[in-house]
């Protein structure tokens, strides 16, 4: 195994996604000791006796403490006061990094608080599961998935190339983009999908009178089925994510409601060229890039 790319590395937060670089850092030899914190007393337990860490610190500020790598595993609204509170105890040169799933709230919030002497890299792994807590994570989440790095103009290019050799090495693609780009490409890709799946299989609640609940499940083929899952995801996460992404959001959800008007219309027309026209647009782009997603 060659060298560790970072001696200590704090986790703050292990959930999902902390849990999951715990078990993957440890595997692939990226660290040479891990150091977690977490809300609660509980979850603290439970980390400890998973082992997935060398240690488990009782507060946020005391787990960065000596750390040369620090990632942030936190839901995006908490990004602000934990920043706040583990900046005093940051050293010198450390790489600063976050997991969010949207970056330009997280790096308003955070940057503020970050001393000088430390490198902050926003980092987004654009992998995960619909299932939350340490429990839920596992080694091999990155694999062969993206993880977008938006470092601030001007951060030092060793620093990110140091968090990006991290992310490789955990057995994540990572590519570098500015933070309202990404915030855009996933108000499209992940965030729209989510409000859809919620709105949905939300709507078997409200076709009761005709079918029942059970009968939406149990006759569900491919479509609605992959929606649940989606659905299945933490509300309170989500909630946090597409308030922290609004503006983006909101301009995609404007483009969707369109779309969807015209679908309608169509559909009251019975205009099936123009239902088709939408269908085969859809149909080609999925073809198109087939291959790099079945790929994936
Ligand atoms: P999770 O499983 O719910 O875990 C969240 C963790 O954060 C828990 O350990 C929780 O501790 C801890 N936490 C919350 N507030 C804290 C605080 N003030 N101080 C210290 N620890 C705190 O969530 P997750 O799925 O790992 O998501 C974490 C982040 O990853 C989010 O920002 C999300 O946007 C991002 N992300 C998620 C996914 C996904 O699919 N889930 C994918 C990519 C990125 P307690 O258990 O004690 O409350």
């Amino acid at each position: 195994m060659t060298a560790p790319l970072f001696e200590r590395l704090a986790l703050v937060g292990v959930g999902l996604i902390g849990s999951s670089i715990a078990r993957a850092a440890r595997a692939t030899g990226a660290v040479r000791s891990i150091v977690a914190s977490a809300r609660s007393q509980a979850t603290r337990a439970r980390v400890a006796e998973l082992g997935i860490v060398d240690e488990v610190a009782e507060s946020n500020a005391a787990a960065v403490d000596g750390a040369d790598l620090v990632i942030v595993c936190i839901p995006v609204g908490q990004c602000g006061p934990v920043a706040a509170e583990i900046a005093p105890r940051l050293a010198p040169g450390a790489v600063v990094s976050d997991v969010g799933s949207v970056k330009g709230s997280v790096v308003r919030d955070m940057a503020p608080h970050l001393p000088p002497h430390v490198h902050f890299v926003p980092a987004h792994p654009v992998a995960g599961t619909e299932h939350s807590g340490p429990d839920a994570g596992f080694a091999e989440l990155f694999i062969n998935r993206w993880c977008i790095l938006t470092p601030p103009e001007g951060t030092d290019p060793a620093a990110v190339e140091r968090l990006a050799a991290f992310w490789r090495k955990l057995g994540a693609n990572v590519e570098t983009m500015s933070v309202a780009h990404h915030d855009i490409v996933l108000a499209v890709t992940s965030h729209l999908p989510h409000l859809i799946a919620y709105t949905v299989v939300g709507m078997a609640d409200d076709v009761e009178k005709l079918v029942t609940r059970s009968e939406v499940m149990k006759f569900s083929a491919g479509g609605f089925r992959d929606f649940t899952r989606i659905a299945a995801s933490d509300p309170t996460m989500w909630r946090d994510v597409c308030l922290a992404n609004r503006d983006a959001l909101a301009g995609e959800l404007h483009e969707y409601r369109a779309l969807l008007a015209r679908l309608q219309t169509a559909l009251e027309a019975g205009d099936g060229d123009a239902l088709e026209a939408v269908f085969r647009a859809a149909a080609e782009c999925r073809r198109a890039h087939a291959p790099r997603l079945d790929a994936e």
